[in-house]
């Protein structure tokens, strides 16, 4: 396993569309999961999806567990979203591509999601709270979505201008 380098805005790869993994759940494709929840892991994050270590495959690694709680890898590759309720909830996001920024989105409160797990069985369940949140979350970034495309144009290159700034100071200091 190994930490991968985490794409930051506005790295023009967070724009791709991701391509879906054909032919099954291979050792490689799982030597991949395992290093985007390391990485996930060390950011910290609790979602991951593969556009942002530079890897444009529709997967997605999760961990929702809290501090106290044993973790809880999830592992979802050509994940679906299958109809939803018409019910939005706002919440306060944050991105790994997006350090440092957390801004309410409202999205669906509970979709019910389909994709192939990290042995490769298919999985059907509905997802409700912050599991909803999340998985909409990651699939946006396989459609090269990011959440701060929902605020209004200004609080985006605000954001995107911050990131830009620490990027630039952590470059001086590591210079
Ligand atoms: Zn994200």
């Amino acid at each position: 396993m190994a930490i991968r380098e985490i794409l930051t805005v506005p790295d023009p790869r967070l724009k791709e569309v991701s391509k879906p993994v054909e032919g099954g759940v291979t050792d490689e494709h799982r030597a991949l999961m395992d290093d985007m929840l390391e990485t996930m892991y060390d950011a910290p994050g609790i979602g991951l999806a593969a556009i942002q270590v530079g890897i444009p495959l529709r997967i997605i690694v999760m961990d929702l567990a809290r501090e106290d709680e044993e973790p809880l890898p999830r592992y979802f590759v050509n994940p679906k979203i299958l109809p939803l309720t018409e019910d939005k909830a706002p919440y306060e996001e944050g991105c790994l591509s997006v350090p440092d920024v957390f801004e309410e989105v409202e999205r669906p409160t509970e979709c019910r999601i389909k994709y192939l797990d990290y042995d490769g069985n298919e999985v059907e369940e509905v997802a409700t709270d912050l599991f909803a949140v999340c998985i909409q979350h990651e699939m946006d970034h396989l459609e090269g979505t990011l959440f701060i495309d929902y605020l209004s144009r200004l609080k985006r290159e605000r954001a995107v201008a911050k990131v830009k700034k620490a990027q630039r100071l952590k470059a001086k200091e590591n210079a």
